[in-house]
């Protein structure tokens, strides 16, 4: 689903006002990197700003102010500026503070309000959500609305990023009071994960302050309850998702998750643009956890990716406890520990292929996995772990360094997704020369080609992927991958095809440029509503 292509005339028009006056754009979002982070939401909305900027428009961003935003160790100033807004029968104080993304000009202001967000986690805690999750970010919604007049932001679009942004478009769509302030505020939806919809209980409704004449099926209520990523899809100007394959996929069940009927309604809104890397922080010559003095692996490029993987994966193999054996491959992942990213297959997999001899014929190789999420998870791959030690390294953590290092380290890095809007890590990987392993769904499917017969004649393999969801297809897909392995020259013909892979934000920020500028428009067109 590409942005359609604009006729020559309006192309023409459409760059003239880019280089005239840009477009103001607030960011509204729950995570972005460096302040805060639980997954690839916090990439994109730490990087994509920085990426506009050269196409001559003006981002600015708006973050809670969580704990995790005062730890990052960023200059963060007050604005001096307070504000009040309604939460049901409460009045609720905020305090804008401000900061500036790291290398750019780009502002942040940040939404102080120590009783929402003075908390350990952004969205809860020990696999519970915080129980006022829905009060929490109706107030940031309603900040965001604050911030625009008060901090006199001149935004023209408001890019919302998942259910935590829901209500915004649905404020400027709904209140009444607010139509002469904001109508011509256009707003971009983005969908980073579908499956996470912000459903609230519907007596919810009562502290948003919207007229219960919109909690109808058609707009704000999902199945009984109050849907803050459904008010995003229907209230939104335009909608996007993180790739292309993505976009098709969540129009049918099962990755629809209920939502098809609002989706498919606004099908001709609904554009897929694949998330860009920040090469700056994820480049193997320039890393900054490989250019470490205590780090025992090195930095390394495309001209010298043997020498220097060899160095870095004996590093990892030290670090992780398992034996230095340069000869066998060592197969990585990272993630949330979840079912959507498939840890029940890789934890199949480890399971067998562990407790099979070495004589049955099959390839040895070494896995290491870091991620934190689901208890049981937690608990398999400890067992796994501590039953085969020589083969099976675990991190229940969340560290970027231990991150940066393993994909530095690893040969082959797996992502079995059930679903995978975008997906990061595969990213990554090929910029490090580490073989992706991936399921075929989503951003997996439109980012790594399956080597074959066809495309390893025509030099174009980047990986190896498969369609089933079993741990058969995983098994075999792998034991396809060592066979590879095996033959060096076959191998590094592959990683260096991955390594010139170019996924920086250049060609994703030009489609968001494009798609802003349409998107005010058409709302200046007054097409919509
Ligand atoms: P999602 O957003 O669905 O979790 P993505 O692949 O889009 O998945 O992005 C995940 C991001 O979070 C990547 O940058 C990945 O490296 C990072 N990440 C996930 N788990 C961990 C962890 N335990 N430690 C460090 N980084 C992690």
């Amino acid at each position: 689903m590409a942005i359609p292509k604009q006729d020559v005339i309006f192309e023409a028009f459409l760059r003239w006002n880019r280089e005239i006056q840009g477009v103001n754009i607030l960011f509204a979002t729950s995570e972005a990197v460096p302040f805060c982070k639980t997954g690839g939401l916090g990439d994109v909305c730490g990087s994509l700003p920085r990426e506009l900027v050269p196409w001559g428009h003006q981002p600015v961003i708006l973050l809670p102010a969580f704990r995790q935003v005062f730890r990052a160790g960023l200059p963060i100033d007050s604005t001096g500026v307070r504000f009040t807004v309604p939460i049901g029968q409460k009045q609720v104080e905020g305090h804008f503070l401000q900061s500036r993304l790291p290398g750019s000009d780009v502002p942040v202001f940040l939404v102080e309000q120590a009783d929402y967000y003075d908390r350990e986690q952004l969205y809860g805690e020990e696999g519970e959500d915080y129980k006022d999750n829905c009060e929490r970010f109706t107030f940031f919604c309603q900040a965001a609305l604050k911030a625009i007049r008060l901090l006199d932001l001149k935004t023209e679009l408001i890019h919302c990023h998942d259910w935590c942004t829901g209500l915004i478009p649905a404020y400027i769509r709904t209140l009444e009071h607010l139509r002469p302030h904001y109508d011509s505020l256009a707003t971009l939806f983005t969908i980073h994960n579908l499956a996470h919809q912000g459903n609230f209980w519907h007596w919810d409704m009562a502290l948003t302050g919207i007229d219960w004449k919109y909690f109808n099926w058609r707009q704000m209520e999902f199945y009984g309850n109050l849907s803050l990523l459904k008010s995003g899809i229907v209230f939104s100007d335009t909608l996007s998702t993180v790739s292309p394959t993505y976009a098709r996929e969540i129009l049918h069940p099962p990755l629809s998750c209920g939502l098809e009927g609002a989706l498919t309604h606004r099908r001709e809104d609904l554009f897929g643009i694949i998330n860009g890397v920040d090469y700056q922080q994820w480049n193997p010559e320039t890393d900054e956890f490989l250019n470490a003095a205590d780090y025992a692996g090195k930095p390394y490029g495309l001209d010298n990716f043997a020498e220097g993987k060899a160095a870095c994966k004996a590093a990892l193999q030290q670090e992780m406890g398992l034996p230095v054996r340069p000869e066998v491959p060592l197969l990585a992942s990272v993630g949330r520990l979840a079912d959507q990213k498939g840890f029940d297959l890789i934890a199949r997999v480890i399971q067998k292929w562990s407790s099979w001899p070495a004589s049955a014929g099959q390839p040895e190789v070494q896995w290491v996995i870091l991620g934190t999420g689901e208890a049981k998870y937690h608990h398999v791959l400890s067992q796994l772990a501590t039953a085969h030690p020589h083969q099976v390294a675990v991190r229940l953590e969340f560290s970027n360094r231990l991150a940066h290092i393993i994909e530095a380290g690893a040969d082959l890095f797996l992502m079995p997704s059930q679903y995978e809007p975008c997906g990061l890590n595969q990213l990554y990987s090929l910029k490090y020369g580490t073989v992706p392993v991936v399921r075929s769904t989503g951003g997996l499917a439109d980012t790594v080609v399956d080597l074959n017969e066809v495309t390893q004649s025509a030099g174009t393999a980047t990986g190896f992927a498969f369609t089933e969801y079993t741990s058969l297809a995983l098994a075999d897909t792998i034991q396809r991958a060592c066979r590879i392995y095996a033959d060096k020259a076959e191998w590094h013909r592959l990683v260096a095809q991955g390594m010139q892979q170019d996924w920086s934000w250049r060609e994703s920020a030009r489609q968001y440029a494009t798609l802003y500028e349409q998107t005010l428009e058409r709302t200046r067109q007054g097409v919509l509503q």
